[in-house]
């Protein structure tokens, strides 16, 4: 059986203008995620990783190029439709955990079920379920400030799995932790990944936790390279 790509980024630029000069980050870049396989993609500060990631998650949209997301080309989707893709096809972790404060830990998770059209009575079984799996299930009544570091990313990793994502995209998820507690969060998204059968895109710096995925990128003059961790 062929192996059905779940995310594809066909010849991606990307550029920003700074001043009088433009920065050119993504130059043709080409990259394929299969279902089921994880990915890490491991490069310096500066180089395009959130750019890709944000294209990929189509939070941005390149200059050129397209995102294919389930084979459905997305360059020219409205608004609403590329809405309904990332809601329903894309989880997004970022750095610094972007849950909404003044909801409690289950609230956030169960945020996503709802709009996708779940009951609150689904949504709510559903959120515990996930945040027991990320070991934060005992904090699930209590708000983002009241958790610690490690178990805000728990939380915000449950809930970027909440609607069974086609593609889980990371932006350096543990690059906010101290080692031990990003160990800890790696391994958590990691046996959540490997359990779902999810398909993952991680940014990461750290070498040790890359080598753990299926294999590794780089981004090098704006295209994307394999790289050996
Ligand atoms: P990384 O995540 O690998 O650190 P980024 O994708 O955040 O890299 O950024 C790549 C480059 O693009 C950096 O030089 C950054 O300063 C620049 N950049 C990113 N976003 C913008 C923006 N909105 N406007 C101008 N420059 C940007
Ligand atoms: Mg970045």
């Amino acid at each position: 059986m062929a192996t059905q790509p779940v995310l594809s980024l066909t010849d991606i630029d990307r550029s920003y203008g700074q001043g009088e000069t433009t920065l050119q980050i993504l130059k043709g870049a080409n990259f394929t995620l299969n279902a089921g396989e994880t990915v890490a993609l491991v490069a310096p500060s500066g180089t395009g990783k959130s750019t890709l990631l944000h294209i990929a998650g189509l939070l941005e949209h390149p200059d050129g190029g397209d995102v294919l997301v389930g084979g459905v080309p997305c360059q020219h989707l409205g608004d609403d439709q590329r809405t309904a893709m990332r809601r329903n096809s894309i989880g997004f972790v970022y750095q610094f955990h972007h849950l909404l404060p003044e909801f409690s830990a289950l609230e956030n998770v169960m945020m996503p079920q709802l709009v996708g059209g779940l009951s609150h009575k689904e949504a709510a079984e559903r959120s515990q379920q996930l945040l027991d799996y990320m070991r934060v299930g005992h904090r699930a009544h209590h708000r983002p400030a009241e958790l610690s570091g490690g178990e805000q990313q728990r939380v915000a990793i449950a809930r970027a799995v909440a609607n069974a994502p086609l593609v889980l995209l990371a932006d350096e998820p543990t690059g906010n932790l101290d080692p031990e507690t990003a160990a800890y969060v790696f391994s958590a998204l990691e046996a959540l990944v490997r359990q779902s059968g999810l398909s993952a895109l991680i940014a990461t710096h750290n070498h040790d936790l890359a080598r753990r995925m299926d294999r590794c990128i780089t981004l090098v003059d704006g295209k994307v390279i394999p790289f050996d961790a």
